[in-house]
């Protein structure tokens, strides 16, 4: 048991949304539902919907109302943002926190307000989620940093992109962890690759931020983190809410994407004058009861402690790595070597002469168990991993636009949340060795 006593596994289920649900299996049995798609979304928090349903009692619009309600609401609004900057160390004098609606968002904002020629570059990675990828192939020209063998980012690609296009590259912008593999990039060392060829970098935190302690300040003068994106879904808070942090001097350039109310201090039938940040770019109402259950969730995350949370999360996943390497028909695409340090719990397998999807849904019907197949939206890493030729690649692709989907490649993929027992990945390896054993 890692977590404190308030906040051992057994009160941490106890406060999770919905974990307790009983599944119909196709024998008519009843069993525990197991979640394992923590990497998608995870389950709310009691203590997060309590705090909404309070809050929800005091809410008014902010900003403007002279209201006691309306001012409460803008105090708790703001002090949401200060609490996420915290979170993940960001300079609340240099940065801004604004909220968006997702990591996605997020980034389409981002691509919006970075100022990019068509023949400057942008280096993505193989690895990314397309959310990280398909917005700036419309920005700039996009390169892609290579993988290794063994799946993880090959650094020394990334720098002989940045060492040729010195001058041109603007944006290094990689994910900190892979929701295929759990692999863990080493941000700050890449933000110090990318300072110094003169680029900027964005760390897109989505399967980090839940995970490991964040410090967007970095450790060295040159290893600071210039932006960074979440999402409070995959961290115990509700959908809806997603976070941008950059440089306030960055935002205080430039048109946001969206205008209207909210984003401007004054109007007149001729001009406009833009609001201080982070008003300018969070146009409209925004959603005040996501921040402030965004907040909550970070509280309690500070109390459990994001050490004793990634200390949990690895001695599931390498609970789940040994007994998956015991079924010789189980291919794994995660980390299989001892630097399990290096990764969040997303591990994705595929059982030989199973189909993935196959393999997901009897996961589901005879074991209650709820994991993800397919491609994850990260179809060109997924395309690296499986080995595909261009050949191969290319008729997928025809396959896919003419709604062909039987023989798709894909894997599967176990996601941990804070809340997942040992026990749990006994039933799960249970059922998959029953099913292995009877496709015998
Ligand atoms: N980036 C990564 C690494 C992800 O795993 C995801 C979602 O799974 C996203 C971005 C997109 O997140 P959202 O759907 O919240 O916009």
């Amino acid at each position: 048991m890692f977590f404190k006593k308030k906040y051992s596994i057994k009160n941490i289920r106890k406060y999770t949304v919905g974990i307790d649900k009983k599944v119909l299996l196709h024998n008519n049995k009843r069993v525990n539902y197991i979640n394992f798609d923590n990497a998608a979304s995870t389950p709310t928090l009691v203590p997060v919907l309590d705090k909404m349903n309070e809050f929800l009692e005091w809410y008014s619009n902010i900003h403007r109302g002279t209201g006691y309600k309306s001012k409460i609401s803008t105090i708790a609004y703001e002090e949401a943002h200060d609490i996420v900057a915290d979170f993940v160390g960001s300079d609340k004098n240099k940065n801004t926190v604004i909220f968006v609606k997702n990591t996605t968002e997020a980034i389409n904002k981002l691509s919006y307000r970075f100022p990019l020629n068509k023949d400057d570059i942008v280096i993505t990675t193989i690895m990314e989620h397309h959310s990280n990828d398909l917005p700036w192939r419309r920005k700039a020209k996009l390169l892609h940093t290579n993988i290794c063998q063994d799946g993880r980012l090959d650094l020394e690609d990334l720098e002989n992109k940045l060492k040729k296009y010195k001058g041109k590259v603007k944006l290094v912008t990689v994910t900190g962890a892979s929701n295929v593999t759990g692999y863990i990039n080493n941000i700050h060392y890449i933000a110090s690759l990318a300072h110094r060829y003169g680029a900027k970098i964005m760390v897109d935190g989505a399967q980090l931020v839940p995970h490991r302690k964040v410090n967007m300040s970095g450790y060295k003068d040159d290893d600071y983190i210039d932006f960074l994106v979440f999402s409070a879904h995959k961290m115990y808070a509700p959908f809806g809410t997603g976070v941008l942090i950059g440089p306030k001097k960055f935002f205080q350039r430039g048109d946001p994407e969206y205008v209207g109310g909210g984003t401007i201090i004054s109007v007149t039938q001729y001009n406009s004058y833009w609001a201080d940040l982070p008003d300018k770019d969070e146009a409209g109402t925004p959603n005040i009861v996501g921040g402030i259950a965004l907040a909550k969730v970070i509280k309690i995350l500070n109390e459990i402690g994001m050490d004793n949370i990634k200390k949990h999360e690895k001695k599931l996943t390498e609970h789940i790595i040994k007994k998956l390497k015991e079924i010789p028909s189980v291919n794994i695409y995660s980390s299989i070597n001892e630097n399990i340090e290096d990764m969040v719990g997303v591990i994705s397998f595929n059982v030989n002469g199973i189909p993935h999807n196959l393999l997901a849904s009897v996961l589901a019907y005879e074991g209650g168990i709820g994991v993800r197949n397919g491609c994850f939206c990260a179809h060109p890493y997924i395309h690296k991993l499986l080995n595909l030729s261009s050949r191969e690649i290319s008729r997928l692709q025809k396959d896919l636009i003419m709604g062909n989907t039987k023989n798709i490649p894909g894997l599967v993929r176990v996601s941990f949340g804070m809340y997942n027992t040992i026990e749990e990945v006994n039933k799960f390896i249970k059922v998959l060795n029953l099913l292995v054993s009877n496709k015998k």
